[in-house]
């Protein structure tokens, strides 16, 4: 048999960047808050902060900066345009044995849960994409046997652990294929219902705080793989081809406050910051071209090592939420976002 992969491009790696927009909360609208985002023409965002009433008023500009990305989303885009623009071709890869990667980028609160996983009435990235590979898989099954595998796993405080049937902890370990978590579940999925499901609950196994029980940490990152196994017989011999997408609702980018070294919050926060930082790392080296990748400084980053780079199909979407009173946030967001590019 033959072990097909996609073919290499010999360029550096090309991260595809994006920018989501979400509305305005009740709570921000409430609390007074004014619109600081402005996306024109699905591709320019405006990012303007005003120094006082006054000034808003006469929509003077006191300090401002215009970031171009390959599109934006502005607030009214449904859940099936970002997934039609920056996932869909990801899926025909991974159908032809090239991996891809997906990321939600943001603060907590920015909108990456509901990008990626998304309600029952609005399902996100994660879901429509599992239903897309069913349908294409339909098309398809004349020509061969495809099976298709989910694994949904967390990694927090450099712990990595299986949402899908929580325990302990999983240890990383190398092999031919990549970094595989020793005894991760492999689900086999059939139809869309369940896997929304399936995915919810997984969500309910994230880790939280002690103190706010019912929110999911800031600190989690969650990863959904999916892997597309095809198998036919060509002339009398077998061939295969194996594809992962991996999608991933990232820890909130927020800075950790650095209150006491001492407490485990700190010492949580400096971990998040360690697999997020490693992330950024990795993705200047590409960006730069850099021979030397360094996937080995995190968890997160260990288990992308076969999806990111080389011949692996990357996404960016950085989250944001148009309130002035996140102005901080978003501006490190479209700062970061900006430098994948
Ligand atoms: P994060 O995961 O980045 O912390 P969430 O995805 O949980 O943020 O979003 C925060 C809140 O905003 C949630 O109540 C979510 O339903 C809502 N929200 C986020 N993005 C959108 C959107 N595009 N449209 C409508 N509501 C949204
Ligand atoms: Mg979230």
């Amino acid at each position: 048999g033959e072990v097909g992969v996609g073919n290499a491009d010999a360029a550096g790696s090309r991260i595809m960047v994006f920018v989501r927009l979400r509305p305005m909360s009740k709570k921000e609208k409430d609390a007074g808050s004014r619109s600081c985002v402005k996306i024109v023409n699905k591709k320019d965002v405006y990012l303007t902060e005003f120094a006082s009433e006054t000034d808003y008023l006469r929509l003077k500009r006191v300090r401002g900066r215009h970031f171009c990305f390959d599109s934006s989303f502005p607030d009214t885009t449904t859940q099936a345009e970002v997934y039609g623009t920056t996932t869909s071709d990801l899926v025909e890869g991974v159908l032809q044995g090239r991996n891809g990667t997906v990321f939600c980028y943001g603060a907590t609160g920015a909108g990456k849960t509901y990008t990626m996983l998304g309600t029952m009435e609005s399902p996100g990235v994660m879901v429509l994409a599992i239903k897309d590979l069913f349908t294409k898989v339909r098309q398809r099954s004349h020509d061969g046997n495809h099976s298709i595998q989910l694994s949904y796993l967390e990694v927090y405080n450099e712990t990595v652990r299986d949402l899908l049937s929580p325990g302990r902890p999983l240890l990383l370990r190398e092999d031919k294929q990549g970094t595989v978590a020793a005894g991760l579940t492999h689900y086999r999925a059939y139809s869309t219902d369940e896997v929304m499901k399936l995915l919810q609950q997984g969500n309910q196994n994230r880790t939280t705080e002690p103190t706010r029980v019912n929110e999911t940490s800031s600190r989690s990152h969650a990863i959904l793989q999916v892997i597309v196994e095809y198998r036919s017989i060509d002339g009398g011999s077998i061939v295969t081809r194996v594809g992962k997408l991996s999608l991933i609702d990232l820890a909130g980018s927020e800075r950790a406050l650095a209150t006491d070294q001492r407490t485990q919050r700190s010492i949580e926060g400096a971990n998040i910051n360690r697999s997020l930082l490693a992330l950024s790392s990795c993705i200047n080296a590409l960006v730069e071209g850099k021979k030397h990748i360094p996937y080995r400084n995190s968890k997160l980053t260990q288990l992308l090592k076969d999806s990111l780079g080389g011949s692996c199909n990357t996404v960016m979407i950085a989250n944001i939420s148009p309130s002035n009173l996140s102005f901080g946030e978003t501006q490190n967001t479209l700062h970061w976002a900006d430098r994948a590019k």
